[in-house]
């Protein structure tokens, strides 16, 4: 046996396959072998492999590293290889000691199980068997599993105590014999779980983020990601989007630093409340998470974990949101992996196969039809923080990570450090699902949503450009158009894009009072610029009262969204005065 960090190199394990998991040592270290040359099984240990020596025992269990599904899995906090974290922390104490064990799901727990099928019923993959309350928020749906196809037997009813999930709950009479199903079932990390049918995107994963939701919005199942340096916000994005949007799970993978990163996920978690229940977020969370003393090769198994436990939501017909932060961390593992194993390196060391296993991570995601009857619709979506090492985005794993996700959100220094919050840089960022939403909000929330998006982000844009110019020459040799134009943007990003995670108020904004909001300003512009041709004064029409309405607009409450119309009534009535007052001073 060779031993280089992570890496330990074994002989003797004849049988064994790729990805299998194998004990290491005296104390049995978690290890999964990941490359077979000839007589060599190499081996990535997940747990600190200090004080293992040569010739200690190394023993296949003969399965893939896979993960326990089953009620009981919400609330929980798992390590990469999903032992829970917390029972480990009670047993135990602070330290998690090596080659320690617990199940992943309660054994004693009972669960009343309500039946969905009857005797004598046909079922296949897929198919509802019953269901379980699971937390407060969640109802757990119990199907065949896979390669199940026959004639119900034997089901369970939901009177008496209730059942543990390894008590069986139905018997299934298969071409190949009776088989016993559990509500406790198994799936290797690795192998994406599969669906009936994948659909496209229909709806927006709706987050209340004005930036987002508006401008670069990401669908039920889409993917994106968020490359941001330290303090530019991303803890916080990460956090609203877990809160806010309209996914029914959140999976959230943290694949920190050794150390402090990851203790601060642990402790913040389970303190957010969701704010539509008033619940603790857990009664629909997972979190999955590195500890400080795991080896960073451990990364990559939190990983595929937390995607197969969101898969499996989805498979019930939940819309889930996964979120791993930071994948930058992951990507380092794989070089660290890369460079022990003496593979041929790629770019900056990374392995040449960087791309493509996260397109295998990403192309996870998506909205699909489940397997079953019942023709359950769920989704995954998957957002993906990235750390650039100095903020430098053409590091290669910011490239091949946009190369697979379809939203870019591009936290920048400068608008974090100007307090410009969310700091996602609108000239740089973007959404591929962006003709989607369009379409979509046009329908449901208002016929000139896209048209309205599209000239604010041209005014934005414009804005950028007039900027460079003033820097150069300065604000007279501007026309007056423009300098309407420049207050407008000023307007939409104050008053629009720039949104307070910590005002109660503020934190979430509901797509019909985004449109509201924005139209405001699209209105204010328009009648501008009418009263400018008008020739009413620049520094009148900037007076108007109605401006500072536009600036507390985003603060009104969603059940007052008729506010809106008030105030739109009140900016078309000031200028419409100023105009007249000008027709009448010029004598007209
Ligand atoms: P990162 O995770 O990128 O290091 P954080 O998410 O912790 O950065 O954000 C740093 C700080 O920026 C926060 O503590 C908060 O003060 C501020 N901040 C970030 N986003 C917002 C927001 N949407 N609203 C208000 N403040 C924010």
């Amino acid at each position: 046996m060779k031993i280089s960090g992570p890496l330990v190199v074994a002989t003797g394990l004849g049988g064994t396959r790729i990805y299998d998991m194998v004990r290491v040592g005296d104390l049995k270290l978690f290890g999964e072998v990941i490359e077979i040359r000839g007589e060599e099984y190499y081996i990535q240990v997940y747990e600190e492999t200090e004080g293992l020596g040569p010739g200690e025992p190394v023993s296949s269990t003969g399965e893939p590293l896979s993960v326990e599904l089953g009620p009981g899995l919400i609330g929980s906090i798992y390590d990469g290889i999903q032992r829970p974290l917390d029972i480990l922390h009670r047993d135990l104490g602070s330290y998690i000691v090596r080659g320690a064990t617990r199940h992943p799901l309660e054994r004693e727990k009972r669960y009343r199980f309500i039946p969905k099928v009857g005797i004598g019923q046909d079922v296949s993959h897929g198919d509802l068997l019953g269901t379980v309350s699971e937390s407060k928020l969640i109802e757990h749906k119990i199907m065949v599993p896979a390669g199940v196809t026959g004639k119900v037997v034997m089901i369970e009813g939901s009177e008496g105590s209730g059942l543990t999930i390894e008590e069986v709950i139905a018997r299934i009479e298969t071409e190949g014999g009776t088989r016993e199903v559990t509500m406790l079932q198994k799936w290797p990390v690795r192998r994406p779980r599969g669906v009936a049918k994948r659909l496209p995107p229909s709806a927006p994963l709706v987050t209340g983020q004005r930036v987002i939701d508006m401008f670069f919005p990401i669908v039920k199942g889409g993917t994106a990601c968020v490359p941001g340096p330290f303090g530019s916000g991303k803890t916080v994005v990460q956090h609203q989007l877990a809160k806010w949007s309209d996914a029914d799970i959140i999976v959230y993978v943290g694949c920190g630093e050794r150390g402090n990163e990851m203790t601060d996920v642990l402790m913040e978690f389970p303190e957010l409340k969701d704010p539509r229940s008033g619940e603790p977020l857990m009664e629909r969370t997972i979190l999955v998470a590195n500890t400080s003393n795991m080896p960073v090769a451990a990364r990559e198994a939190s990983v595929f974990t937390g995607i197969t436990i969101a898969e499996y939501y989805r498979d019930m017909g939940y819309d889930v949101a996964l979120m791993a932060d930071s994948t930058s961390r992951w990507g380092e593992a794989m070089r660290e992996m890369s460079g022990r194993l003496e593979e041929m390196p790629g770019e900056e060391g990374y392995p040449t196969y960087l791309g493509s296993r996260l397109a295998a991570f990403y192309e996870r995601a998506g909205n699909a039809l489940s397997f079953g009857s019942d023709k359950r619709r769920g989704s995954l979506s998957v957002i993906g923080a990235v750390s650039p090492p100095g903020g430098d985005l053409s590091e290669p794993m910011t490239q091949a990570t946009l190369r697979v996700v379809r939203v870019f959100w591009g936290l920048d220094e400068r608008l974090a450090s100007q307090r410009h919050f969310p700091a996602i840089n609108w000239l740089t960022s973007y959404s591929l699902y962006q003709e989607k939403v369009d379409e979509y909000a046009d329908g449901e929330v208002n016929a000139k949503w896209k048209e309205n998006r599209k000239e604010a982000m041209a005014l934005l844009q414009k804005e950028a450009e007039l900027e460079e110019l003033v820097r150069l020459v300065g604000i007279d040799t501007l026309s007056i158009s423009e300098r309407l134009l420049l207050e407008t943007a000023k307007m939409l990003r104050e008053d629009f894009l720039h949104q307070n995670a910590f005002d109660p108020q503020d934190a979430y904004t509901s797509l019909k009072k985004q449109y509201l909001l924005l139209d405001l300003i699209i209105t204010f512009y328009h009648k501008a610029k009418e009263a400018s041709s008008a020739n009413v004064e620049f520094q009148k029409i900037t007076a108007i009262p109605a401006i500072g309405e536009i600036a507390r607009a985003k603060r009104i409450r969603e059940e007052d969204v008729s506010l809106f119309e008030d105030i739109r009534e009140r900016i078309t009535g000031e200028l419409d005065t100023l105009i007249e007052g000008e027709r009448v001073n010029s004598g007209n």
